[in-house]
């Protein structure tokens, strides 16, 4: 690649307000406006400019995620009812979801062995590692498989980080209280990875 082409296709990633081009060589759409000459941006996108027809556009950059059945990811629990639980996916195959993803844990795929409720196997406020079992809207999830289930959890009397006590049952460090849930296996290892650094980590 030419350094020429390196530079203009850096170029073409623009953020509102960026400017684009100028008026005499290009006529702005509504992607666009003309400001003392300049065209600018309005939105997020690549600059795509039609040299014959001197229009100039930006088309959007699509933060639309394809789930695919079978991707892991790492989401916290909003609220949990007797059957499921509802989670926000923050994290799909260890990339940072722009927006988290709406998706609900249905008891049955809580766990291998049989759970009653789901008030044995999470609670909100809860992370979880999980895997996508349906793509599309609702978007279903998952904790059966190699190392799924909650990761991180909060106690439900106090509020004070729990620890491993043994596999589905953790404690409170603080009130000593012992707490069911569904634990996976690296339970406790994604509280730096994951919920302080994510912020930045990917960047
Ligand atoms: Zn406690």
């Amino acid at each position: 690649m030419s350094k020429k082409h390196v530079e203009k296709s850096t170029q073409s990633r623009v953020v509102p307000g960026d400017k684009i081009a100028v008026i005499e060589e290009f006529l702005p759409d509504e992607t666009c406006f003309e400001q003392d000459g300049s065209i600018l941006s309005m939105t997020t996108g690549e600059v795509s400019p039609d040299l014959k027809k001197h229009k100039i556009t930006v088309k959007p950059i699509k933060r639309v995620l394809q789930l695919r059945r079978g991707d892991t990811g790492v989401g916290n629990v909003v609220y949990v009812k007797k059957q499921i639980a509802s989670v926000d996916i923050h994290r799909i195959n260890n990339r940072e979801v722009p927006l988290p993803i709406n998706s609900i844990l249905h008891v049955s795929e809580a766990s291998r062995r049989f759970v009653k409720n789901m008030y044995e196997v999470t609670r909100p406020g809860d992370w979880l590692k999980f895997k996508i079992v349906r793509t599309m809207k609702p978007v279903y999830i998952s904790l059966i498989g190699d190392d799924l289930g909650v990761v991180i959890a909060q106690c439900n009397h106090c509020g004070h980080d729990l620890v491993f006590f043994r596999p589905n049952a953790l404690k409170c460090q603080n009130c000593n209280l012992i707490q069911n849930r569904v634990t996976a296996k690296s339970f406790g290892k994604l509280v730096t990875s994951f919920t302080r650094t994510s912020q930045n980590e990917t960047r």
